[in-house]
Order: C-alpha cells, then sequence, then structure tokens
C-alpha cells in the first residue's frame, strides 16, 4: 500500500513574489506575520517581498537563529498574537520556513511544543487548526517550501522534528529572482543537496511512481545548470532550472530518502559547520555503488534510467560511471569542491551567511528518513564498522569507497 499526496500550490516563475496579495487572499491571510532573518532583511530580498505585500497590513519578525529554537518560535508566536495576524509568510531558507512552522502550531495549539514532536508521538495532535502559511524560499536547495516537516531545537535542549500534512505551506512561491545574489559555494553546495534529494529518493524502493517521475526529472536538470548557476549567478535560465529542481527534489522524497541523508545528518549533527548539500555530494558516489544490488534498483533498472537523465550513454551493474559522473561534478571547478565555488566564498558575505542556515542538519527522528523502506539496503551496522574502519581515503575525503 502506498500513500501519494500531493497538496501544495506552487507559484514558480521571476517575479512570482508579486503574487503574495493574491495568494494571501486565496487562503485567507488579511494580516500575516512575516518570518525571516536577519541576513535576508540585509540583502534586501526582504524588502522585495514587502513591496510585494503592499498596502496589506502585516508585523514582521527579523530574529529567525542559523537553527530555529523553541524560544525564538515563542517570541514570533507572541508577536502573532499581539499583532492579531491571522496567517504567516516565510521569507528566506529552512530555517525561516522551519520557525514559521513552528509558530503554525504554537499560535494555534495548547501545550509545550515538544509535544507535537514526532519522536513524542506529537503528529496526529496537530490539526487542521494550524495557522495557514506562505513560503517565499531564498535558496534552492531544501525544498522546505513543499514539505511537511519542520526541525526546532526545543527547550531540553534536543533537536526534534515536527511532521505533519496540516504543516505543508498553502503555497510556496518559488520566485528564482530572489536567488540571484547567492554565493557561488552556496549555489553549489545547495544545489547539491536537490540533486541528492532527487537521485536519493529515485533510489528508494518505496512505491511512489509519481515521486520517481518528478525526482528524475529534478535530476535532470539539476544536474544540468548546477555548474552554469554555480559559475554566473545571474544567469537567469540556471537559476529557474535549480529553484525547480529544488522544489521537485522535496515533491519526491516524500518517498523517502537513504543512506546519503541518514550519514549527512549524523556527521552534520556532530559538526554543524559541515555543510549538508557538501556531505550529501561526498556521499553519493560510494551509496550509489552500495546500492547496486538492491532489488528495486536491479528490476527496474534506474541506473540506467538515472544515467540517462544525466547524459551518461550508459551505466554498469555496479553504478560505476554514475558514481564517477558524481566524483567528476565535484571536482570541478564549479563543482561543490571547486575553484569557482571556493573563489566565492567571501563574496556577498550577509547573504552568504543567511544562507548557511540551509546546512542545518535534519534529525534522524523524521519519518521519511527513517522509514527502513527507504533504503535500498538495509544498511547495517556491520556495513559501516567495515567502512569507517578502513580509514580516511587518501586525499582526505571522508566518503568510504564502496
Ligand atoms: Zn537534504
Amino acid at each position: 500500500m502506498a500513500l501519494i499526496q500531493y497538496i501544495t500550490q506552487v507559484q514558480i516563475d521571476f517575479g512570482a513574489v508579486a503574487l503574495l496579495p493574491q495568494e494571501c487572499t486565496r487562503v485567507g491571510i488579511t494580516r500575516p506575520l512575516v518570518v525571516t532573518d536577519a541576513g535576508v532583511r540585509a540583502a534586501g530580498v526582504l524588502d522585495m517581498a514587502l513591496a510585494a505585500l503592499g498596502a496589506l497590513p502585516h508585523a514582521v519578525f527579523d530574529q529567525t537563529p542559523s537553527n530555529p529554537t523553541e524560544a525564538a518560535a515563542r517570541a514570533a508566536t507572541t508577536l502573532y498574537l499581539k499583532e492579531r495576524c491571522d496567517g504567516l509568510i516565510a521569507v528566506g531558507g529552512g530555517s525561516s520556513i522551519d520557525l514559521a512552522k513552528a509558530v503554525a502550531i504554537m499560535a494555534t495549539h495548547d501545550g509545550a511544543l515538544k509535544t507535537y514532536a514526532t519522536i513524542e508521538g506529537g503528529s496526529p495532535k496537530i490539526s487542521e487548526r494550524v495557522a495557514p502559511l506562505i513560503a517565499v524560499p531564498t535558496t534552492a536547495g531544501t525544498g522546505s517550501e513543499v514539505a511537511r516537516g519542520a526541525i526546532v531545537i526545543v527547550e531540553d535542549g534536543r533537536k526534534l522534528g515536527f511532521h505533519s500534512w496540516h504543516l505543508v505551506p498553502r503555497t510556496a512561491i518559488c520566485d528564482p529572482e530572489l536567488t540571484l545574489g547567492l554565493p557561488p559555494l552556496l549555489t553549489a553546495a545547495t544545489g547539491m543537496d536537490a540533486i541528492a534529494h532527487c537521485l536519493e529518493t529515485f533510489m528508494a524502493p518505496a512505491l511512489n511512481p509519481p515521486a520517481d517521475g518528478i525526482g528524475l526529472d529534478g535530476l535532470a536538470r539539476g544536474w544540468a545548470h548546477i555548474e552554469a548557476a554555480t559559475r554566473d549567478g545571474s544567469n537567469r535560465e540556471a537559476r529557474w532550472q535549480m529553484m525547480s529542481a529544488s522544489m521537485q527534489g522535496a515533491m519526491a522524497f516524500q518517498k523517502g530518502l537513504g543512506c546519503v541523508h541518514s550519514l549527512s545528518h549524523s556527521l552534520g549533527g556532530v559538526n554543524p559547520k559541515l555543510h549538508h548539500g557538501t556531505l550529501n555530494a561526498v556521499f553519493l558516489p560510494a551509496v550509489v555503488k552500495f546500492n547496486a544490488s538492491a532489488e528495486s534498483i536491479v528490476k527496474d533498472r534506474r541506473f540506467a534510467r538515472i544515467a540517462h537523465a544525466i547524459g551518461l550513454p550508459g551505466c554498469d551493474a555496479a553504478g560505476t560511471e554514475i558514481a564517477e559522473a558524481i566524483r567528476a561534478l565535484n571536482a570541478r571547478p564549479a563543482g561543490p569542491g571547486g575553484r569557482s565555488a571556493r573563489d566565492g566564498r567571501d563574496a556577498g558575505s550577509v547573504r552568504a551567511d543567511h544562507r548557511r542556515r540551509d546546512g542545518r542538519p535534519l534529525p534522524q527522528d523524521q519519518p521519511a528518513h527513517r522509514d527502513a523502506r527507504g533504503l535500498p539496503r538495509d544498511a547495517r551496522r556491520e556495513h559501516v564498522a567495515r567502512k569507517w574502519s578502513r580509514g580516511p581515503r587518501r586525499g582526505g575525503s571522508c566518503a568510504a569507497s564502496a
């Protein structure tokens, strides 16, 4: 049995942010609280959203931390209630969108936030009363604008996941114009997160043909345009395609992810400075080869279909050509570890700072990530121990060679 559910309305194109008032009317928001962070404000991106809102009365909370906290969500909720808001607009990366989801719960539900956490069995308690949310992403990677989850550090220090179909934003306004200033390093890293979502969910064995189609198409778009977007951030075609790949990746990963995200979430939790998207890029080649013998890969000719999507003539049964193509992309000048990305490290430091927040690790208690059906092969403890016992490969990569 498979549950397949697509419910987000998406507006995608340059200038889509102008549709904010129209979308507020459509979902019944007359006085929104705009949730963002100081970096988005400083970069001038918030002004673009507020200009689009025009005369619509609103309040602004711009103190979203790098990793959303219950304290910040409470402060935003207090403002929401004081200003008598009736809905939320998140303008930012995954952190702002996740914080807005927490506010959507806290403003309409009683009790401590942690009681609604997935690991506490709280998902069924999140009802249709949640405040309506419109998400306006300013990065192209996480796809939080079409996802049902939020990650928040609660007061006892735990980083918990909150998941409910009621938390899916009512509208995602995907305007690539808002990503034109994204620095090369973060364009490459967040872009590889989007590519990893598309690729990994396509390898997952759960039954969800629409997700497979969306993921494979998103992979083709992301693969074809990530280098152009990294090399020249003003390339509007590449920015549009990366925005779409990001949104498609998150639409697809409701099917489940796999070992790449299991590893990157774990390592990102150990050291939050490690960028989530870069970790994915490093792990992908090894996981492709690790998955090669999985029944779902073999039966559905998934390597051949992936190879076609990324422009390869074919791929052997071990996944060699795909793994090598990812390694080559990672190493090219405009790849996530390449010179173009590194050279842009200091460009637009304010924007770089706020977008670094997209690299936040997600907890392993997220259902899509812990669902055993989401792993093409069961990555048992002995697999991990065997790989890590070999130590890092020469060259400093932390990726285990499959
Ligand atoms: Zn990810």
